[in-house]
């Protein structure tokens, strides 16, 4: 994760400065269907989730299809320590995962502390079309994904094994955020949390959002994040627009702040204002936990206008459309420094 992060810094961030929209296109021809079109998503890791997720945008595919597309991408992605089936586990070795997915509508569904399942945004998804539910936890959602089909699996890599085993040397809970691409950044600064939050609009200006996460490296056994509950970690209303997050889903779930970033929108602000107003509100709120703690959340509105704001510096996302496919942006912050 490291390396590729390194690596997408220095070959796509290198024309950037903060949160102008200095694109690097690859030139490759729009798609049929793929006019107004647009992706988002959180981190380096959502530049490969966005180019999974653009096929189907670019065929004329609907947003929800394109998320999930991206959402599966990232969950299988081998490098990722916080996302899917290289995620790092709980504080008892367990790993569980969370997702959810909404469409512009408000059809929804979302598993959280689903264990040995590759897919919980599939699985997700399946809650959303199949059930009169939104939310399955635990047991329930692996004994629901195995109905469905879905291969009960080992996901538990030796890697994050190891690294498990390594922390319970100290066994001390500390979230870390993302620091490895500011440059003050230190070997092992890399974050033990991190989500893919995908947002979509499609050429007929329908919206979808998907959020996925293996959540808080060596979290208390059982605890959910903000990912997989709908209006802390993904809100989406066709209405007006999508919003997703990530960061310590603590913050995100005491203020409800997907669905806040979406209702700022809705009366006027832009999706850069409306992220800028939710951070803002978070620091007033909890002054002290606010300098330690990364909190980021990514916006769209229906008009496909794109914004984002985090506590801390090192926050990216990834934006693609029909001009432009690999775009890496750096979000502003309150705090630009790399400890405040
Ligand atoms: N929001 C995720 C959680 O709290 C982690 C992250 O995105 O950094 O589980």
């Amino acid at each position: 994760m490291t390396s590729r992060r390194r690596f997408l810094h220095s070959s796509l961030l290198a024309a950037t400065s903060a949160a102008l929209p200095a694109f690097a296109a690859t030139g490759q021809a729009p798609g049929r269907g793929s006019a107004g079109a647009k992706l988002v998503s959180t981190w380096d890791f959502g530049v490969g989730a966005n180019q999974a997720a653009w096929p189907v945008l670019a065929a004329g595919g609907s947003a929800l299809d394109a998320v999930e597309a991206g959402a599966r991408w990232a969950e299988a992605d081998l490098c990722n320590n916080t996302v899917g089936r290289c995620g790092n586990p709980d504080r008892d070795g367990v790993l569980t995962l969370d997702a959810s997915i909404m469409d512009g509508d408000g059809r929804c569904g979302a598993v959280a502390a689903l264990e040995d399942i590759a897919h919980p945004v599939s699985v997700a998804r399946r809650v959303m079309e199949r059930t009169p539910h939104v939310l399955l936890v635990g047991a329930g959602a692996q004994q629901f994904a195995i109905e469905q089909g879905f291969p009960k699996q080992a996901l538990l890599t030796d890697k994050a094994r190891a690294a498990w085993q390594e922390w319970r040397k100290t066994s001390k809970y500390e979230p870390k955020m993302n620091a490895e691409r500011l440059d003050t950044a230190k070997p092992g600064d890399s974050s033990n949390h991190d989500t893919l939050g995908i947002l979509a609009i499609d050429a007929s200006g329908k919206l979808a959002g998907a959020c996925t996460t293996s959540g808080m490296a060596w979290k208390l056994h059982g605890r959910v994040g903000d990912s997989p509950i709908l209006g802390a970690g993904l809100y989406v209303d066709n209405e007006v627009g999508a919003a997703t997050a990530s960061g310590v889903g603590e913050e995100m779930l005491r203020n409800a702040a997907s669905f806040l970033v979406v209702e700022l929108m809705r009366q006027g602000r832009s999706p850069d204002e409306a992220c800028r107003e939710a951070i803002d509100r978070l620091v007033r709120k909890r002054p002290q936990a606010s300098k330690t703690l990364q909190v980021c959340f990514l916006a769209i509105n229906k008009h496909g206008e794109v914004g984002a704001h985090a506590l801390h510096r090192g926050f990216v996302y990834a934006v693609c459309d029909a001009g432009k496919r690999d775009a890496l942006l750096d979000s502003r912050s309150v705090y630009t420094t790399e400890q405040t």
